[in-house]
């Protein structure tokens, strides 16, 4: 349902209408700053109440969780200015033409697209993707992934052949193409068989941790596409640590940047910030998608959610899924599915049986948030939205499905003033703040984080108005929030600091610069923002220069405030 600007406008509130505390709290920010890494350190003793990372209460209860990742240190192009990529101004793409190889391949000679299986080495063959057929990769705007996934779900393991054409729309001629394969993070998870360009066998790469870069003969010049194949095992690892969401637990397998995918390549360098266990790190061009799944017991299949819906193609899953930054699989024998229409966007929604009471509250919730945030920021970008309860903890977006911790279901109490509630709207905002719009969530991560975090303000200032100041003091003043708003992910030293800083004090400053600008022109610049960033990966100075159109009020005082690098 639509609600007038009028309607919202009169229920909301202003930053000084909060309570009267949690103006004090600001004030005293600067004496809470001098005491903020004890109090972070103190801090992470206690269960937090927070969204979008899996392991801040594990930090204290799993004593190796960090062992999980493989620290690299291997970016073969590291570049400084992470803060001061491109603005987002509209480039003339050039027409695109096949790359060839000087050994194989004709010049201009259209790359064939045919894919061949990748062999098997101890589960049945891999079904060859059947697309695509056609068009030839002139005719490709964006990355094409076509994936073929065997999944041996009792066994905790899959063989994948992948093939990806990729447009180098950089402007600048590439000799080498990297991928970032956030498997590898995991030792004896991800194991290369092969890799090809434009169907030939390709020797001249490297794997070093999320690092997979193919050297190429000659260079992919700017209008040029390439077709790289990739046949690849996984060994999926056990989520006992939660510290990450991808692998399996007792009753769920988790698919996330489970394929080796091409980051976006800015300014002459790849974006592919190293891993960091406080949260996300992955930066993600838009791309099309199409998945082949098959199982190696097909007689015992999982349910499975997943990013986009399936059609039935010759006995196997087919899932197809454009202009999307990732593609997400969720398995379970458990799971049961319901469903609802947000507007034309049908919301699926998985949970485990004993759950069936929180989980009818997430769907409705997550309906309802579709709904505000497509009237207040702008279109829902796919036609589906999927949800999955998981065993691991808090909550983790991605695009066209996220995830929400079973604690949340078992903790629900029938209300909607509590994490269960809070956290299915946050998510739900990452489909706009995140999805639609992406950023480098390791070097400027409140641009996805402080709105999805106000975006819960904005949901419950549409739905449930009368509980802002709870939602305040439950949300944000409970946790003292202090810290840069433009902290970087490895900055803050403390997942809690990193939360206080990007998504706290982010949600403060965005109030507090509402409170300054006024109702009419904060979300006439939400709406504009949503509607020229749409489809790209913006920065903080493409946040405020279009800010800039909407508002000639000095706010010098709130970046000073609020930001450490403006
Ligand atoms: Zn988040």
């Amino acid at each position: 349902m639509e609600k007038g600007k009028d309607d919202i406008t009169s229920k909301r509130v202003t930053l000084a209408e909060a309570p009267s505390f949690a103006r004090t709290l600001l004030i005293m920010k600067s004496i809470i700053l001098a005491y903020a890494q004890t109090l972070i350190l103190a801090s992470l003793f206690v269960l937090l109440l927070t969204s979008c990372s899996p392991i801040l209460a594990n930090l204290s209860t799993d004593p190796q969780p960090i062992k999980s990742y493989i620290f690299v240190t291997a970016n073969p192009q590291p570049t400084a200015t992470p803060f001061q990529p491109v603005r987002i101004t509209p480039t003339q793409l050039p027409t695109l033409t096949a790359y060839s190889t000087s050994t194989q391949v004709p010049t201009n000679t259209p790359i064939p697209t045919q894919t061949e299986p990748i062999p098997p080495t101890d589960i049945p063959s891999v079904t060859p993707p059947a697309a695509p057929t056609s068009p030839p990769p002139a005719a490709v705007e964006r990355p094409q992934y076509s994936i073929s996934l065997l999944f041996d779900y009792a066994g905790h393991a899959a063989t994948v052949s992948e093939t990806v054409i990729y447009p180098n729309r950089s402007g600048e001629a590439l000799s080498t193409i990297n991928l970032a394969v956030n498997s590898n993070l995991w030792s004896g998870v991800f194991a290369l068989q092969t890799i090809s360009i434009n169907d030939q066998t390709w020797g001249n790469y490297s794997l070093t941790g999320q690092w997979l870069t193919i050297n190429l003969d000659m260079p992919l010049q700017p209008g040029q596409a390439i077709k790289i194949g990739v046949g690849y095992q996984l060994t999926l690892p056990y989520s006992s640590a939660k510290f990450e969401n991808f692998g399996y637990t007792a009753r769920q397998t988790n698919l996330i940047d489970w394929y080796p995918f091409v980051p976006p390549y800015k300014n002459g360098q790849w974006l592919l910030p190293d891993p960091y266990p406080y949260g996300e790190n992955l930066v993600y061009e838009k791309a099309d998608f199409r998945i082949n799944l098959t199982f190696a017991d097909p007689a015992n299949q999982p349910v499975v959610a997943a990013s986009a819906p399936s059609t039935l193609e010759n006995g196997n899953l087919v899932y197809k899924l454009n202009n999307a930054r990732n593609f997400t699989i969720s398995a379970s024998s458990d799971y049961l599915v319901s469903s609802a229409d947000a507007n034309g966007v049908t919301i699926y929604n998985y949970y485990f049986p004993s759950d069936a009471n929180a989980a009818a509250m997430v769907l409705e919730l997550t309906r309802m948030s579709v709904n505000t945030y497509s009237t207040e920021f702008g279109n829902y970008p796919h036609t589906t939205l999927t949800v999955c309860e998981t065993d691991l903890n808090d909550g983790l977006e991605t695009d066209g499905l996220y995830f929400l911790a079973s604690s949340f279901y078992r903790a629900y109490d029938g209300s909607v003033t509590n994490n269960l509630s809070t956290i299915a709207v946050h998510e739900t905002a990452h489909q706009w703040w995140y999805g639609a719009i992406a950023n480098n969530q390791a070097t400027e991560p409140w641009l996805d984080e402080a709105l999805a975090t106000y975006s819960e303000h904005v949901f419950y200032e549409d739905n449930y108005p009368s509980l802002l100041n709870w939602w305040w003091n439950f949300r944000i003043y409970s946790h003292s929030p202090s810290g840069a708003v433009d902290s970087r992910l490895y900055d803050t030293g403390t997942f809690r600091g990193y939360v206080n800083a990007v998504y706290f004090d982010g949600a403060i400053f965005l109030q507090s610069l509402r409170d300054r600008i006024g109702d009419d022109a904060f979300f006439a610049f939400l709406r504009d923002y949503f509607t020229r960033s749409n489809g790209r990966i913006v920065t903080a100075d493409d946040f405020f220069a279009i800010l800039d159109l909407h508002t000639s009020t000095d706010i010098s005082d709130l970046t000073n405030k609020f930001f450490l690098y403006r």
